[in-house]
């Protein structure tokens, strides 16, 4: 398939991304790594005239550490992530993520910026970021803001961005003490996107009780969101297995899964709440 007749622009700076922005507005799209933006150019589901290619602004793709905030420019690639030595240590959660996206070629051309603006509702970025509450820096016209993950992250296929901004950073903390972390998802066997995906983080005292927790889940309704009703029923218990399997049964409370040739509504929810489970398990056993 052919995609229609787009103006290419190659800026050098983020400066010159956002002014082309703010000239052509609707009629342009941001293009990372392409690999969601050309697919759907490709089906003609998009049709930008102005395709902005911001991957030669280097300045976008870096993961920085600083008092304990993990800074990642929107423009590194999963593999970077998968394979930092620094997120390893400080976010494993970040490196265990990345590694379960599609396979190798996918990581090395996609980003993690794209697949947050994107926001496929079976995309493993956004289980992650909900659990560690990251937040984005967005650029505009107007200046810098900055939105949590979840305010950002709206429904299927749509965000809080403006046509006007670029997603330029991703912040979130490190991995505090006698805490333990993992995703986990079931994938669909074509593509390796999230049938669904359980990101947990999970810190613990010396005697077992759950100080905090977080989970964030994807692939299960029409967007990724934190399993609020499981962290309140775990917080403040000794983690033992009963527990968890208890609290796991409400990870997919309030949410309506979705359905498709994949997997049926009810075999979502399932299991929502058995990767949450075996999610926690692990959390806790790394946390130890
Ligand atoms: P692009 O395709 O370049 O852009 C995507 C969208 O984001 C476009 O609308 C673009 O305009 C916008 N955009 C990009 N960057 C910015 C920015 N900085 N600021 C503002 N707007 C921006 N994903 C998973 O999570 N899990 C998987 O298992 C998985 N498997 C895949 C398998 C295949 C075969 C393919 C092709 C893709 C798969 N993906 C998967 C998606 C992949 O991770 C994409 O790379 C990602 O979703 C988009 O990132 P990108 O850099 O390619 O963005």
């Amino acid at each position: 398939m052919i995609p229609s007749n787009f103006e290419y622009f190659v800026p050098k700076s983020v400066q010159e991304a956002l002014m082309l922005l703010d000239q052509h507005r609707e009629d342009a799209k941001i293009l990372a790594g392409g690999h969601s933006l050309l697919p759907q150019m490709k089906l003609r589901l998009a049709a930008p005239r102005y395709v902005i290619d911001i991957g030669r602004i280097k300045d976008l793709a870096y993961i920085k550490e600083e008092n304990g905030k993990i800074s990642i420019g929107a423009l590194t690639t999963h593999w970077t992530l998968e394979s930092s030595a620094l997120l390893r240590q400080k976010c494993p959660l970040l490196s265990e993520t990345a590694a379960a996206i599609g396979d190798v070629q996918v990581r090395n051309r996609g980003t993690i910026g794209g697949s947050l603006v994107h926001n496929d509702p079976a995309a493993d970025w956004p289980a992650a970021m909900m659990a560690l509450d990251a937040e984005l820096k967005l650029f505009g016209k107007g200046g810098e803001r900055i939105i949590k993950a979840g305010d950002f992250l709206l429904d299927m296929l749509s965000t809080a961005l403006q046509p006007t901004e670029l997603l330029v950073e991703i912040r979130l903390s490190a991995q505090p003490p006698h805490t333990g972390s993992t995703y986990m998802k079931m994938h669909q066997k074509a593509s390796g996107f999230a049938i669904v995906g359980v990101a947990a983080r999970v810190t613990i005292d010396s005697s077992q009780v759950c100080q905090d927790v977080s989970i964030g889940i994807t692939g299960v309704g029409s967007r990724a969101y934190r399993a609020k009703s499981v962290e309140a029923e775990l917080k403040g218990k000794k983690l033992d297995s009963a527990v968890i399997r208890q609290a796991s049964k409400k990870a997919s409370e309030g949410v309506e899964a979705l359905a498709d040739l994949h997997a049926s509504s009810e075999y979502r929810s399932h299991l929502a709440c058995v990767y949450t489970r075996r999610a926690l398990e692990t959390a806790r056993s790394r946390a130890k």
